[in-house]
């Protein structure tokens, strides 16, 4: 619960900065937030039915890649929020998302459809970094506006910060991310990954996938992607493309043989194999 006091207090400092960047949410909301929008998934299985094929499958997601991102000295809220990652057991979606307050989900045609750890690492790396960045709240206070936030902030019998937020979160359908919020994660999943077993540029690796199979469709976003279409997934290899150069990492695409750091028989053996072979 807000304080009245700390709202004036934050009302008078806001009123001088520019509205980019500005967040009237506390990190303890953005966990509320992500609590809250994860129950209302849990509640909608027709929508998002939980993945209840081989254990195996999200034990390994977990505890091999998830959990080895988290590891990098570049997350701050391993503490303060609640990582985890769900599979949703949909094999047409090509797609992940992350819920405030650390919670991701990736979708059962994604990981079906990656070709090996390196690319997953860098589509969960990108998702960490959406929370860890702290971007549905800093889009719903732009959204919203400071002043109407702080309206129902300050309202009469107000409830949780965190229940307002989930319905104005869902009420907005999650707030598609910008264009800078997705260039911002694809740097982190860069910066992330670097502290990782992984080949750093495994974010643009879906991409790249995309383009060579001829499934980047620029007439419209037909294709579900874990990213929205509003950057240009090319224009987001070649970004990747010059963080390597720059960190001098040889530049190699999705299907490079070349090299060990993308882990592919790993991959095959315990993602793609075990739901290929356990569908609903
Ligand atoms: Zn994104």
């Amino acid at each position: 619960m807000w304080k009245r006091a700390a709202v004036v207090a934050l009302l008078a400092f806001f009123a001088g900065c520019a509205d980019d960047g500005i967040n009237l949410f506390t990190v303890q909301d953005d966990a509320e937030l992500g609590a809250e929008v994860a129950a209302e998934i849990e509640s909608d299985p027709q929508t998002y039915p939980p993945y209840e094929g081989d254990p195996s499958v999200a034990t390994y997601l977990e505890t091999r890649v998830f959990e080895h991102i988290l590891e990098s000295p570049e997350i701050e809220y391993n503490d303060a929020f609640s990582y985890r990652v769900e599979i949703i057991d949909d094999p047409e979606t090509l797609n992940a998302f992350a819920l405030p307050g650390g919670r991701v989900y990736v979708y059962t045609g994604l990981l079906k459809y990656l070709d090996n750890e390196a690319a997953l690492a860098g589509v969960l790396a990108h998702e960490i970094a959406h929370a860890e960045r702290r971007h549905a709240t800093r889009r719903l206070t732009k959204y919203y506006g400071v002043s109407f936030l702080l309206s129902v902030l300050l309202g009469e019998n107000p409830s949780t910060v965190a229940e307002i937020a989930a319905n104005l979160f869902v009420g907005a359908a999650f707030l598609a991310n910008s264009r800078d919020d997705e260039y911002e994660a694809d740097e982190y999943s860069f910066k992330y990954l670097r502290d990782t077993r992984y080949y750093p540029g495994g974010v643009k690796f879906f991409f790249e996938q995309m383009r060579d199979q001829n499934l980047i469709d620029t007439s419209r976003s037909s294709v579900e992607t874990f990213l929205s279409p509003h950057p240009d997934p090319i224009d987001r290899i070649s970004e990747i493309d010059e963080r390597l150069n720059e960190a001098n990492v040889p530049v190699v695409s999705w299907d490079a043989e070349t090299r060990t750091d993308v882990y592919r028989e790993e991959y095959e053996t315990n993602v793609k194999t075990p739901l290929s072979t356990r569908t609903r």
